[in-house]
């Protein structure tokens, strides 16, 4: 389940302005698609009008051929799963950060998020900063570490579509790398929409849509994109 349709989308937050100029794609059941581009193409908006903090106001955007607007928000949170590119935790342990939103999740389950994210060493931890409610000093985390707190979240979750927006943008490239490798696990057999700004980065996209102020201006495999330069 989890298949996603945008069809022939337009929006703009400014009137004025039109950001998504009739952007049509698909991401079949399962399967991963890229959409890359320069900075201000409109990338995320379109993670936004699938995650419906806005709203198309032409065309539609269809999970499993449901148009979004007919679900309630709920429930589309609940069938996806989003890492963002900056995570920002609570100040309490990784674990309380892991489960948050999912009070019903046993410490096993957490656990075994947390192990899949590679931070289950040290789920009792606090994020970078944070004082222990005894006063103790909490542990420093890096930005691969809080996204790998992300992972676990959306692991937790296990929600049939995942949006990973940026996800691995703000880290030092051997960082990016574990971190790809991370997501690749967790993307497996999800619906995955990618939003990258670098063609590199997305190299096992089933799909990878080149947008360009708000158009689609080429799409195709990783390979494909690369021969015709
Ligand atoms: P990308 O992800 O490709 O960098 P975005 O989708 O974030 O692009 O933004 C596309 C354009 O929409 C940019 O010019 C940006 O400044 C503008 N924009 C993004 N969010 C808002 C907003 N909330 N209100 C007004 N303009 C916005
Ligand atoms: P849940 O995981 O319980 O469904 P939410 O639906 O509130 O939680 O959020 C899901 C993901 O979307 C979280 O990882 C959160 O960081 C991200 N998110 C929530 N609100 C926003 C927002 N306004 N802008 C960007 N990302 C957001």
């Amino acid at each position: 389940p989890g298949a996603i349709a945008f069809n022939n989308v337009h929006f703009a937050y400014d009137p004025e302005r039109p950001i998504l100029k009739g952007v049509s794609f698909e991401v079949p059941a399962g399967k991963t698609v890229a959409i890359v581009g320069p900075s201000g193409a409109g990338k995320s908006t379109i993670s936004r009008l699938l995650y419906r903090f806005y709203d198309v106001q032409q065309g539609s955007v269809t999970i499993d051929g449901q148009d979004v607007r007919e679900v309630t928000q709920q429930s589309l949170r609940s069938v996806i799963g989003m890492v963002p590119q900056d995570t920002v935790l609570f100040n309490d342990t990784i674990a309380y950060n892991i489960r948050y939103g999912r009070p019903a999740a046993s410490a096993e389950e957490v656990k075994a998020a947390a192990d899949i994210a590679q931070i289950g060493t040290f789920i009792t931890h606090l994020p970078e900063g944070f004082e222990t409610k005894v006063g103790e000093r909490g542990l420093k985390l890096s930005g691969g570490e809080k996204q790998r707190v992300a992972i676990a979240r959306t692991v937790l979750k296990g929600p049939p579509i995942l949006i990973l927006d940026e996800a691995t943008s703000a880290l030092d490239t051997t960082t990016e790398h574990e971190i790809q490798s991370a997501l690749d696990i967790v993307s497996k057999n999800r619906t995955t929409l990618v939003i990258a700004h670098r063609l590199s980065t997305v190299i096992n996209a089933d799909e990878i849509i080149v947008l360009r102020a708000g158009e689609i201006a080429e799409r195709g495999t990783h390979t494909a994109l690369i021969e015709q330069g």
